[in-house]
């Protein structure tokens, strides 16, 4: 699939060919121009020349059919992950990459391994919801939600990633709640900053991982540019000026920033008069080699620790185990 030149392809046509061109991509679905039988016969060839519509990924299924996985590869030849979530209550989340790897290098993720290859366009972002779309709809379903927690950092690639999340929003788009869009970020004040302007009222995600910068630094090399106080100095003012409530995202590492000690030095450093609208994520880490998860019986205790600080807290459900759930793993594999 090719959108990057879709605006240019239809340009010499009157502006009305461009939104049903949209329509027939985005809310119908259509795999192929042909389908879209309200556009003269000629601008369908065109497209089907200029912006072809097919995708191309390999889709792995977890056992239990609560997840899939796809690599899709674009007109290079590069690919990214995605993930499509499908929730008890019947929701349908998808995971989307920003990037071709990492730039970022955190220690616990085997994107960081790949270096970054380039950003993704806001059309290849959006291809990844598109992809999973199709395949919701032949079962009378839909894409619910979409979190940025693929590969790479999606701060790096703000103008694209908010390009791609206005189509995502758009009524004439994919038409997903703002709400129900996430982005993650390992901190980026910069990023932070920008997107408390928006008028967007999609959710804020961070990557923590330790309470202190000498854990943290271990574990993101990017804490030595944005440390912890930095950090969270920047979400307080986005949580100032948007009065929305921020995730804080902490993987649960066994033995290494998983202890009583840390879970109440967590507690501490989001205390500060607005631990209400932060709520803690803590992440079984699905093992890339490096380190190992911590035990279930150790989540519990951290977890009581901050109920017990009045930290809302919840623990992410495990997805995809046996599909390489972290992100980078499909990848590397493939990779390697
Ligand atoms: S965790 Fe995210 S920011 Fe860190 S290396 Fe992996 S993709 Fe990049």
């Amino acid at each position: 699939m090719n959108l990057n030149n879709l605006e240019k392809t239809l340009n010499p046509y009157p502006s009305f060919r461009l939104k049903q061109a949209k329509e027939a991509v985005y809310v119908n679905l259509i795999d192929n121009w042909n389908k879209a039988s309200n556009l003269p016969k000629e601008l369908r060839g065109a497209l089907n020349q200029e912006c072809p519509l097919d995708i191309k990924a390999e889709i792995i299924e977890s056992k239990d059919k609560q997840t899939a996985k796809a690599l899709v590869y674009f007109v290079d030849g590069f690919a990214v992950e995605t993930v499509l979530m499908r929730h008890k209550d019947g929701r349908n989340t998808v995971c989307v990459s920003s990037q071709i790897g990492c730039p970022l290098a955190c220690a616990f993720c085997a994107t960081g391994e790949q270096k970054l290859t380039r950003n993704l366009s806001a059309a290849e972002i959006t291809e990844q919801v598109i992809l999973w779309a199709r395949k919701l709809k032949q079962k009378n379903n839909r894409v619910d939600g979409v979190v940025f927690m693929g590969m790479g950092e999606p701060f790096l690639n703000y103008d694209e990633v908010l390009k791609a999340i206005r189509v995502l929003n758009s009524q004439e788009g994919l038409n997903i709640g703002a709400r129900h869009i996430s982005i993650s970020t390992s901190g980026l004040t910069e990023g932070i900053a920008k997107l408390a302007k928006e008028s967007l009222q999609v959710n804020l995600a961070i990557s923590l991982h330790a309470p202190n910068n000498q854990l943290r630094a271990i574990l993101m090399p990017i804490n030595r540019k944005y440390n912890v106080e930095k950090v969270l100095a920047a979400v307080k003012n986005y949580i100032a000026e948007t009065r929305r409530r921020v995730m804080v995202e902490y993987l649960m590492l066994g033995g290494l920033n998983d202890s009583e000690k840390e879970a109440q030095e967590l507690a501490s450093v989001l205390k500060q008069g607005l631990e209400k609208l932060f709520f803690v994520n803590l992440i079984s880490y699905n093992s890339t080699g490096k380190f190992k998860p911590s035990t279930q019986a150790t989540i519990d205790r951290f977890k009581l620790i901050l109920e017990k600080e009045k930290i809302s807290v919840v623990q992410r459900f495990r997805f995809g185990r046996d599909i390489e759930g972290a992100c980078g793993q499909l990848k590397g594999r493939k990779m390697a």
